[in-house]
């Protein structure tokens, strides 16, 4: 009789077969999205723990999320049964760096119950060494040194052993000597950051065979999925574990390499064969998640990116429908049409778990999490907070709510030391006293105990200036727009010039996401009428376990897959970003060109993407380019559309407010992200005639319809 097959390798194909039964030596999976990689990792983790080769917890597993490792735990007991209870090294490179750092803490001058710091106690830490130091911290701000310090531990360097150069980096060479207090320091407090996690235990396995030893002794079997992600400590720290048995198994894909901007390092694939002598390398070609059209689309985009491994991939899977390129009219237009198309999802049977909406930048999530509010449709933000619950949207709305409401003390507390004004925390303690003595708000509060002595003179210089501020914005409020009354709000109150000098790599964001809360301030009549909208939408929390869209960012999508994907905002200085354009060449064009195929090869069996020939920054309309990469995908597997409805919401708007559609439109003065966008994507100026050539540079890259909008306006 025919011997029956275990589980785990049914279903799968010669080349996943392969990668699965291959365990001794050095495996290199290399193959485009959706191949069953991660899929045949999971099969091969299931094959060793049934055929007991090893015991769990002699399996090292390295998954790019929490949330991979327990769907991989989840399917390998599903696969093997209760053999997975217990796989202690199945999980990210920060999961199991704690906790072998927990275990060999004293080796590094740590107890094994350290604490491990947040950015804020970090940056605080920073901040007191600056001081103590004697370094400006106005030219050299903490976060630059934060910054500069988790990049040094990305690379694998400590504070002895820093590349020439990058002392340089910090008030004038004095970054090593920084570095080294601040390591220092922690000691002190039986503390680490999240870089020290991976450091230190390099550290460690460098320095002592015997830990050293024990650990390539023990785990038999290594695999990592999405190795084109890993950064140089990560890839040391493999090295050093795997040397000895060399039991290696890495699956990956250069064209998916995304995450340079924090130290990933897509030469790790590149060198694996080189690194592990005798490696073999498997190709999956036979793509299991996306129909034709969608991997011909992708295909042809990163087609445009040099030095490429290459790969093929072909799909049995039905042609299904083209991918849709759909050209609206502006952001509002954008949210209302993927709404609609969601909701024809919905009449045709789908569940909202397997529609996504993916975003270059998280500020872009704001506009669609407006208009599901509006329509009361229930969705998901996935790896980061709700537009609004963003620690400087939050920070901003507080500013805006002290103005709207002196009696909002929470607001008031929130921001009467954000940026830092040197009041501290036995300033506001007293603050607060005289508050509760007096049954006065915070914000008066303030106003009188600056006629007492009760304050220090710095806390009370500090404070009078803000009580001043406000008083200041509160005459403003009644004169400016409100929009305008917030930039300037945040700029006078350093709060904006706090972003700025902030080095860490969600600042710039943070600061797009500001400049698009004084975007949806605009669509409202009133302060108060956006703040009561902003709590409307705060309280908006559905059911746990409903069926809801899910809203991410491209970067936060890797690795997953889904339905139907909606891919918004396709414009130039947005996608590409107008960061990768103006700073970094062709690399980083490239970069956000495979950013670019990890977006469209998310979707199964629909891809719809968008673009807005208008974006409106600081009440001013701006025109925009579809992305260049709208421009790369193969004519024969995209369906264009232009809807020409939204036209009116750009003139209703325009009507209201200025009796002049375009007294407003300037060109880009470099004021925001937003506006050095408008700026090299060819700044349209002033007149309707000049907004009506974009349209046809437009039908240029082909984009039928633009034109017919074009006709419109000048009809209009
Ligand atoms: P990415 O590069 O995006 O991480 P991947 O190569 O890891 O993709 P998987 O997520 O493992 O791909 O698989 C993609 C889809 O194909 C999944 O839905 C998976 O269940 C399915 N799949 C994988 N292998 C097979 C197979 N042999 N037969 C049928 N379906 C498969
Ligand atoms: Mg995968």
């Amino acid at each position: 009789s025919v011997p029956q097959e275990p589980p785990y390798l049914t279903g799968l194909n010669p080349q996943q077969r392969e990668a699965v039964e291959t365990l001794d030596g050095p495996v290199l999976m290399l193959a485009g999205a959706g191949t069953g990689k991660t899929a045949a990792l999971t099969r091969r983790l299931a094959h060793i723990l049934y055929t007991r080769r090893a015991w769990p917890s002699e399996i090292l597993a390295v998954t790019f999320t929490n949330k991979a490792a327990r769907e991989m735990k989840e399917r390998v007991g599903r696969l093997v049964g209760d053999a997975v209870e217990g796989m202690p090294w199945l999980g990210t490179f920060h999961a199991i760096g704690a906790k072998m750092l927990r275990r060999h803490a004293e080796l590094v001058g740590l107890q094994s119950n350290f604490t491990i710091l947040d950015t804020d106690d970090q940056l605080r830490l920073l901040k007191q060494l600056i001081q103590a130091y004697g370094i400006d911290d106005k030219r050299w701000p903490a976060r630059q040194l934060g910054g500069l310090i988790d990049s040094w531990k990305n690379k694998g360097m400590t504070p002895d052993a820093l590349d020439a150069g990058e002392s340089e980096q910090y008030a004038n060479g004095r970054g090593q000597e920084l570095y080294g207090a601040y390591q220092e320091r922690l000691k002190a407090l039986n503390a680490c950051d999240f870089g020290d996690l991976l450091l230190h235990v390099l550290t460690i396995l460098r320095s002592n065979r015997e830990v050293l030893e024990q650990y390539q002794q023990r785990f038999r079997y290594i695999m990592v999925d999405e190795y084109q992600d890993t950064n140089a400590v990560q890839y040391l720290w493999l090295r050093l574990l795997a040397q000895e048995r060399r039991n290696i198994c890495v699956v990956g894909d250069d064209d998916q390499s995304i995450y340079s901007w924090r130290g990933a390092q897509v030469a790790n694939i590149l060198k694996f064969e080189k690194d592990f002598p005798g490696a073999k390398v498997i190709r999956l070609e036979q793509n299991y998640r996306s129909t034709p059209h969608i991997l011909g689309a992708a295909s042809g985009v990163i087609a445009q990116n040099s030095g490429r491994l290459g790969k093929t991939l072909w799909t049995e899977l039905d042609a299904g429908e083209k991918v849709r390129v759909m050209g609206v009219w502006d952001g509002p237009e954008e949210a209302r049409r993927v709404g609609e198309a969601i909701e024809t999802c919905e009449r045709g049977g789908k569940s909202l778990n397997d529609i996504a909406i993916l975003v270059r930048a998280s500020h872009q999530t704001r506009e669609f999490e407006d208009r599901f509010i509006a329509i009361g449709m229930p969705y998901r933000i996935i790896g980061g907070f709700r537009f609004y619950e963003r620690q400087e949207i939050r920070d901003a709305l507080a500013y805006l709510r002290v103005i709207n409401q002196p009696a909002d003390d929470l607001a008031f507390e929130r921001i009467v030391n954000t940026p830092k004004r040197g009041l501290g925390d036995k300033a506001v303690a007293k603050l607060h006293q005289l508050a509760r003595a007096e049954g006065i708000p915070l914000s008066i509060a303030a106003a009188r105990i600056l006629d007492t002595d009760e304050l220090q003179a710095r806390a009370r210089n500090a404070l009078g200036a803000f009580v001043g501020d406000i008083a200041r914005w509160r005459d403003m409020a009644r004169e400016l727009p409100h929009a305008e009354l917030a930039r300037q709000m945040l700029d006078e109150s350093g709060y904006t010039a706090m972003w700025q000098a902030d080095r860490s790599a969600d600042s710039a964001g943070r600061l797009e996401n500001l400049t698009e809360l004084v975007r949806a301030m605009e669509e409202y009549e009133t302060l108060g009428a956006f703040l009561e909208h902003v709590s409307l939408v705060m309280d908006n929390d559905a059911q746990a376990d409903d069926a809801k869209v899910t809203i991410m960012t491209i970067h936060a999508a890797k690795g997953l897959e889904f339905d139907t994907v909606f891919l918004a905002g396709w414009e130039e200085g947005l996608f590409p970003s107008q960061r990768a354009l103006d700073e970094g060449g062709i690399a980083s064009l490239e970069e956000e060109r495979r950013l670019a195929y990890v977006a469209i090869t998310r979707a199964r069996r629909q891809a719809v993407i968008l673009h807005a020939a208008n974006r409106r920054i600081y009440g001013q309309w701006t025109s925009s380019l579809p992305s260049r990469f709208v421009g790369e995908l193969p004519r024969e597997h995209i369906e264009e559309e232009t809807t020409m409805s939204g036209g009116e919401s750009l003139w209703r708007a325009n009507w209201s407010e200025h009796a002049d559609p375009f007294a407003n439109v300037k060109r880009g003065s470099g004021r925001g992200p937003g506006w050095q966008r408008a700026a090299s994507t060819g700044g349209f100026s002033t007149e309707p005639k000049r907004i009506v050539e974009s349209r046809k540079s437009a039908v240029s890259l082909g984009n039928k319809g633009r034109d017919d909008i074009a006709v419109g306006m000048r009809v209009f």
